[in-house]
């Protein structure tokens, strides 16, 4: 079995490189195929979130699977609607017992909400004191916030998780995490599933061609040659062995270069600079209505891009 690489983290942690994104994994059969397709790959890393509303099938999963838990990597989030201090510490409670665990080797703040970011991470910190969170830190956070941290964390962030792929590059966001020493989970690293658009990109086709991979399998390798760590989700077995197939293999200098061309900053995810919940904008009516017509713009840019 391939031995899968670590990333070691700013607690002096080491993270397995490559986790199954579990995001609209919402059918327990569905959960519990993927899941032991992926164990008997080698994933042993797993990314979950309140919001996902998997967190129960996670825990029923790993218990059943044999693994101990010390060989297992659990990662969840706390939902935007239990920020707050006492609401992060109450949710992420019930996150453990869906979980079926003591402790998470990671949890996250799921998105910046603004007015509530310093009290969650309070609470975050609490969590990490208490062991019950081995490593803590952000997701889709930008530099600002992340700079913004300093002003008030004890702890600083071991991961910021963002949409990160070869067509959403963010050279400036990975620069300032590696000079921070934040490490970095790609997440949406096949742009959500649109590789299935872009497999016939010729640089995509020709480098794919030249390593026997897949398009897929270069998007993969382009982030671990970055030192990010991949979060590919899928449900479909085939594809969970081919997403993780991609540490017999390095792209060279000239790849990177004629990859790094193909940057097209497209988000396929929620945007955090521009979001309504960057302004705190609770989930009312209006901040889903807003939300929505945000996401609706978002396939409209990702249609828009792949004419191009
Ligand atoms: P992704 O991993 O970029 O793409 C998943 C899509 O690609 C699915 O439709 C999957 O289909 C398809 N796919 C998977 N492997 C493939 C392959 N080898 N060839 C062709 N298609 C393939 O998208 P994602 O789910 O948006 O992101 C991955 C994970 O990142 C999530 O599951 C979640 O854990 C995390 N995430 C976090 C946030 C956040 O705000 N923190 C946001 C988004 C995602 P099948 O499943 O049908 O095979």
């Amino acid at each position: 079995m391939t031995k899968v690489p670590t990333i070691k983290l700013n607690d002096d942690r080491e993270i397995p490189q490559i986790g199954l994104g579990l995001w609209m994994v919402k059918d327990k059969a569905e959960f519990d195929r993927a899941f032991d397709a992926a164990v008997e790959t080698g994933y042993r890393h797993f990314d979950s979130a309140q919001a996902y509303d998997n967190e129960q099938f996670l825990g029923a999963a790993w218990q059943k699977s044999g693994l101990k838990r010390d060989e297992i990597w659990l990662t969840t989030k706390i939902n935007i609607a239990n920020f707050g201090h006492d609401k992060t510490l109450k949710s992420f409670d019930e996150s453990l017992k869906k979980l079926q665990t003591e402790y998470v080797d990671l949890l996250l703040l799921h998105f910046p909400m603004k007015n509530k970011l310093r009290d969650s991470w309070k609470a975050l910190e609490e969590i990490h004191a208490a062991g019950k969170a081995k490593s803590i830190g952000v997701s889709n956070y930008t530099i600002d916030q992340l700079r913004d941290m300093k002003t008030y964390a004890k702890t600083m962030p071991a991961v910021n998780q963002v949409e990160l792929h070869v067509f959403l590059q963010q050279p400036e966001l990975l620069q300032y995490c590696k000079e921070n020493n934040i490490a970095v989970e790609a997440y949406s690293p096949l742009a959500h599933g649109a590789v299935i658009a872009f497999q016939d990109n010729d640089v995509m086709k020709n480098i794919a061609g030249k390593y026997s991979k897949t398009p897929a399998q270069i998007m993969l390798r382009w982030c671990v040659e970055k030192d990010l760590i991949i979060l590919p989700k899928s449900v479909t077995p085939s594809r969970i062995r081919e997403n993780f197939d991609v540490f017999d293999f390095s792209l060279d200098k000239d790849d990177m270069a004629q990859l790094a061309e193909l940057d097209k900053n497209l988000r396929t995810c929620w945007d955090p600079t521009t979001s309504p919940m960057s302004d705190g904008v609770k989930l009312s009516l209006k901040g889903a209505t807003e939300l929505a017509k945000f996401g609706a713009q978002h396939v409209r840019d990702i249609k828009k891009v792949l004419k191009k």
